[in-house]
């Protein structure tokens, strides 16, 4: 009975690794290291293409400025045609939605957010490099699948403690697999980026911003208006989903002390930018009306809702039917 449970097992798991799309291992040509997919570039495509519609309205919808949004789009789409592999080819966006939170976000296949509240806290065009190369760093290196696969992983092991004990049949196996999965992998979206893609994120925004001729000092400058917003408190939302740390800093700070960057904090080739930073950004935003109070989501709110739509972005197995 043992036996036939653990075969039940295998097939399941064979089951599930094709019903979410697991295609095996790929080299990252951004990081180098060899990733598992739970995700499928079409999987990431579609996901990101599904939600962002959703972001940008919950979010306060886009700013009413094309100055100030093709200024970021622009200043986004140039680092993106400087990744690495087939990442310039992701269909890109990078939208300023029109809330006061101080906050960036990434979907998968390249849906770039940033926030007016942070742009408006933000005094240099490398400042806002830094961001949105961290931003594409966290697509790159595509650090949701990565976390994807650890919450599916630790919920396989879970299920095999389960039959272990006898809690499941055998006939039940594979759904109860696959349905728990998808919750699983519906959580991870509420799941924090771990502190070491953060910091990768942070190596790759520095990276991508020094290739268009950024300061790559920018990187520190954000560090310190973030840090100052916060008034040394966790509470910003910001924080929430970009936890700050002395350590964090710290490496940047190493970073800038080596190659290639330690050549370039000095090097007036690599620009600041605050004139167009105040012209397109700064002087236009301070016009605006006052951004939409009920725009003020939580983090958890927003984390909520990617959670809600994740399965249906996937939109793998039939008869799972979505949370909303
Ligand atoms: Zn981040």
């Amino acid at each position: 009975m043992r036996r036939s449970r653990a075969a039940a097992l295998a097939v399941s798991l064979v089951t599930l690794g094709s019903s979410v799309g697991m295609t095996g291992c790929s080299t990252n040509a951004t990081t180098g290291r060899s990733q598992f997919n739970a995700l499928s570039r079409s999987d990431e495509i579609s996901l990101g293409a599904q939600l962002q519609p959703q972001f940008v309205q919950e979010m306060g919808g886009e700013v009413n400025d094309p100055v100030v949004t093709g200024y970021v789009a622009r200043i986004g789409q140039l680092m993106a045609a400087q990744t690495e592999g087939d990442n310039p080819s992701l269909p890109w966006s990078f939208t300023v939605v029109n809330t006061m939170q101080v906050n960036a976000f990434a979907l998968p296949g390249g849906k770039v957010f940033m926030t007016r509240g942070l742009l408006s806290e933000m005094t240099n065009e490398a400042q806002l490099a830094a961001v949105l190369g961290h931003e594409i760093g966290h697509v790159t290196a595509r650090h949701t699948n990565d976390r994807m696969v650890n919450a599916t992983a630790a919920n396989v092991l879970g299920t095999a403690a389960a039959i272990a004990v006898g809690a499941a049949t055998d006939s039940s196996v594979a759904t109860d697999v696959a349905a728990t999965a998808f919750r699983t992998g519906g959580n991870l979206v509420v799941l924090k980026y771990s502190r070491d893609q953060e910091s990768e994120a942070d190596s790759l925004g520095m990276r991508y911003m020094s290739r268009v001729n950024y300061n790559p000092v920018g990187a520190r400058q954000v560090q310190e208006v973030l840090k100052r917003v916060s008034g040394g408190k966790q509470g910003s939302e910001f924080f929430a989903s970009h936890p700050l740390s002395e350590t964090r800093i710290q490496r940047i700070n190493e970073e800038l002390k080596k190659p290639p960057y330690q050549a370039m904090v000095d090097n007036p080739q690599f620009r600041l930018g605050e004139e167009e930073f105040r012209q397109n950004v700064l002087i236009r935003l301070a016009q605006l009306p006052p951004a939409p109070k009920e725009a003020r989501l939580s983090p958890e709110a927003q984390a909520e809702l990617a959670l809600a739509h994740a399965g249906c972005g996937n939109n793998h197995g039939s008869g799972m039917a979505c949370a909303k």
